[in-house]
């Protein structure tokens, strides 16, 4: 049976409202106090994860003294680091909506509030974390030159099919690549999470998709009716967006390409129900742990699944070649030229 890596990544961050203004302060990090038993149920499915702190959820002494209970009592839990920039001293206070994105930010902020988390997150661990993953996504070569010089290896900033104004990864697959085109020692790799459509190549799907965007075909919802028919649906592999059903007709795709990856993500906030438009209730919260072990166990049924967390999964797809090469043109970055890969 063919082995595919399976990476489950938590942003494990202050509880905010996603849909609400943008917060200049950190409000709560209870959610945090639901990690030990989120962690105990996916070590149950067999998963290793890796959670991304961001610098609100080591400040509070609360949450860090969990955090640090947690990394002591889980062997196999990997800590990478979450910049929000709004909460990381030096604090940038997010006036407007582009200045929560680190890629409209000066270099020199972030290289400063890039030092501070690391050293925060290697407070409580003893040890530098080596993987990393933007707030609110997107990246630029710079930073990722700026994050290999801090020693990181392994990046997951990339969201793909997805733009904002400010950037684009409306052209990235979710191929693990090898970002040799920044000449850092050692070559960093970028592993994002897995999104695609219910039918391939997800090329012309997003290109499909991409066209049906545009305001002359919008205003006739062609997109909500392909959804509705099951005819065209764009899924990101995460049990806040996703059913299983949608998720497990994704990991079908995925399995019929040659990607050695499966990666799946959400947000620790949504262990608290309530805090995120995604898990208001319990039984909203038991939905979206059935929608984490349904994807699994439909994994396990197809493949020789491996749960790893990232960066142990970045080093072994490297060591056996089955990383991509970046192309020189490809940025996740709006002024850049993008080149689709599939
Ligand atoms: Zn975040």
């Amino acid at each position: 049976m063919r082995e595919i890596k399976f990476v489950l990544s938590i942003d494990t961050e202050e509880e905010w409202d996603w849909e609400g203004p943008f917060p200049n302060r950190v409000i709560s990090v209870e959610n945090v106090s639901h990690l030990s038993t989120f962690q105990r149920q996916v070590r149950g499915m067999g998963l290793r994860p890796t959670y991304f702190l961001d610098y609100a959820v080591i400040e509070n002494e609360y949450s860090r003294q969990i955090l640090a209970d947690l990394y002591k009592s889980e062997p196999e839990i990997e800590y990478g680091a979450h910049l929000h920039p709004w909460v990381t001293p030096p604090v940038v206070h997010a006036g407007s909506e582009a200045s929560s994105h680190i890629v409209n930010l000066p270099m020199d902020t972030v290289s400063a509030q890039l030092r501070s988390l690391t050293k925060a997150i290697e407070n409580v661990t003893g040890q530098k974390p080596t993987s990393f993953r933007s707030g609110r996504w997107g990246i630029t070569d710079p930073i990722l030159q700026e994050l290999a010089k801090q020693g990181y290896l392994v990046d997951s900033s990339i969201y793909p099919f997805y733009e904002t104004e400010w950037f684009s990864c409306a052209d990235y697959d979710s191929w693990p690549l090898t970002m040799s085109h920044l000449g850092t020692t050692p070559e960093l790799i970028e592993l994002p999470v897995t999104a695609g459509f219910n039918h391939r190549p997800f090329g012309k799907a997003q290109s499909l998709h991409q066209t049906l965007e545009k305001p002359e075909w919008a205003r006739f919802r062609v997109i909500g009716a392909l959804w509705a028919l099951r005819l065209h649906r764009k899924i990101y592999l995460s049990p806040e967006l996703s059913s299983a059903r949608d998720m497990i007709a994704l990991c079908k795709q995925m399995l019929e390409t040659d990607c050695p990856v499966i990666h799946m993500y959400l947000h620790s906030s949504s262990l608290l129900p309530g805090s995120t438009r995604y898990v208001q209730s319990e039984s909203d919260k038991s939905r979206l742990m059935m929608r984490i072990e349904k994807v699994v166990n439909f994994l396990r049924s197809q493949c020789h699944l491996k749960a790893e967390t990232i960066t142990n999964a970045a080093l072994g797809l490297r060591e056996r070649g089955e990383l991509k090469a970046h192309d020189e043109n490809t940025v996740c970055s709006g002024l850049s030229q993008l080149v689709f890969r599939d």
